[in-house]
Order: structure tokens, then sequence, then C-alpha cells
């Protein structure tokens, strides 16, 4: 489905992020990995190497403009772009978002939100000689429903839902699809901590109505599909994927 395609997947070497890269590998594609911490990086590659996957990576914090950069360089070894899937976030806070400092403020959003943004932004010259660019964003469930614990985080998740809009309705002239995917509740380090006691578990399954958490795959599914052809129509768009948590009118 995506031979012949070359993917760039940030904050990839776990959770989410390494599911992803790990499907659109299955499906075909090359892929360019990342993380901030070199042990992280090195045990990905391997794994998905491991798998007869074709993969190139480096250290990458999103917030870094070097970094960045060298996203693309990898990406033209292989050839181009065709994918970009911007999937890092950091929430170091649990609270309301008027008791978030503005330092943690700040923090948020450049890595939420202004790393997708620049993301986008610099993939847009090889994204242009590609025949089936494709730009998807991770946003999350807290971007439509806030929750009290995640106030600062839930708002930078709602602005990736702006994001996509409007960059979709610049690019879609262009042939260039910009998708988001909103997951809920999926079982990764990153969640580890609404499931922390047998309660918090219990609140949160009673919001679920297939009553389960979900999987790194499940998401990854998802992006597959609005990566590839099937979805060459589909622009601008915020895919829930939450074990129908919005299933309600
Ligand atoms: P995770 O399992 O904790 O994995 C996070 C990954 O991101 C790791 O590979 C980590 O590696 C990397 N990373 C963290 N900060 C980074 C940065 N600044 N630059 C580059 N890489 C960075 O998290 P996850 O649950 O898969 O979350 C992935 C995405 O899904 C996030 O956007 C999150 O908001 C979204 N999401 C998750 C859930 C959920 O329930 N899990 C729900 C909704 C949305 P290093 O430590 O090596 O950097």
């Amino acid at each position: 489905m995506l031979a012949n395609r070359v993917a760039i997947v940030t904050a990839s070497t776990d959770g989410i992020g390494l599911a992803i890269a790990r499907r659109l590998g299955q499906e075909g594609a090359s892929l360019v990995i990342s993380s901030r911490k070199p042990e992280n990086v090195e045990r990905a590659t391997k794994e998905l190497q491991s798998e007869g996957l074709r993969v190139k990576s480096l250290v990458c914090h999103v917030s870094d403009a070097e970094n960045r950069k060298k996203l693309f360089e990898e990406a033209k070894s292989f050839g181009g772009l065709d994918i970009l899937v911007s999937n890092a976030a950091v929430n170091p806070v649990h609270g309301g978002i008027l008791d978030c400092s503005e330092s943690i403020f700040d923090k948020i959003y450049d890595v939420n939100v202004k790393s997708s943004f620049l993301l986008a932004k610099e993939a847009l010259p090889l994204l242009r000689k590609s025949k089936h660019g494709r730009i998807i964003f991770i946003s999350s469930i807290s971007a439509y429903y806030p929750h009290i614990l995640l106030g600062a985080y839930g708002f930078s998740k709602t602005a990736l839902l702006g994001l996509t809009k409007n960059a979709a309705l610049q690019l879609a002239p262009e042939g260039i699809t910009v998708n988001c995917i909103c997951p809920g509740h999926i079982e990764t380090r990153f969640s580890k901590v609404m499931r922390s006691s047998d309660d918090m578990l219990k609140e949160e399954l009673t919001n679920i109505p297939m009553g389960r958490i979900g999987k790194s795959e499940e998401v990854a599914s998802s992006v597959a599909f609005l990566a590839s052809d099937d979805a060459s129509y589909i622009t601008g768009e915020n895919l829930l994927v939450s074990g129908g948590f919005s299933a309600r009118l």
C-alpha cells in the first residue's frame, strides 16, 4: 500500500509513534524514526530493522531546529518525503490550565503545537515533490473533551485541530492532505498516570463505551489509512480513535 513512499514519524521510539512507524513500514514505507534519547533510538531502530523494515534513525528533539533539519536530510537520502506524522507531545504537569506556570505553558505549547507547525512548514518543499503528500498530526481526545488534570495539554491538543483545518485548506489545491488523529486512552507509558489506581482506571473505563483501553496498533492502523491512496480525498479531518468516547449527542 505504501511501497516507494518515505515517512517521517516523530517521537517514534516508543508507544504510539513506534507502532505508527512499524505499521507504515509493514505497508512498505521507508522510515525515518527519532526521539530525544540515543538509547531509545538505538533500541527502536534495532527492533524495526530486525523485523525487516527499512529504517534510518537519529536523535531529534522536535523543538530543536537543527535536529528537525536532520530529519529531512535523512528523508532525502531515502529519495524524498511523502508522509509526515507529527506525534511528539509532552505533559509535564497535571492540573487545571490556569494553575499552569508560564514556563510550563511555553514548554507544552512549544513541543505540542509549535513544533508540529514548524515540521509541517519545513516538510513542504519535499512534500510538494511527492505525488502522495500527507501530513498527519497526533492530537488527543482531550482536544474535544477537556480533563481537569490535563488543562494546558488539552488546550495544546485543541490547537492542533485548528492547525489541521487551516493547513488542509491551504494545501488542498496542491493535493497534499492534512489530517489529525485524536486517540482516546491508549495503553502507553505516557498515559500510565491515568491508570495509577484502581479507582482511576474504573473512572476512565466508565467513560469508554467499548469498556477497554485502546492499543497503539489501533491508532497506527488509522494513520496507515490516512497515509494511503484510499484516503486520497480526505483532508482537514480530525478522526477520533477512542472506543466510542464521543459516541453521544
Ligand atoms: P509514550 O509511549 O510515552 O512515547 C513517547 C515517545 O515520544 C517516546 O519515543 C519518547 O522518546 C518521545 N518523545 C517525548 N518527547 C519528545 C520530544 N520532545 N521530541 C522527540 N521525541 C519525544 O507516549 P504515547 O502515549 O505514545 O504518546 C504519543 C502521542 O500520542 C502524543 O502526542 C500524545 O499526546 C498522544 N496521545 C496519547 C494518548 C495515550 O493515551 N497514550 C492519548 C491521546 C493522545 P524519548 O524519551 O527518547 O524522547
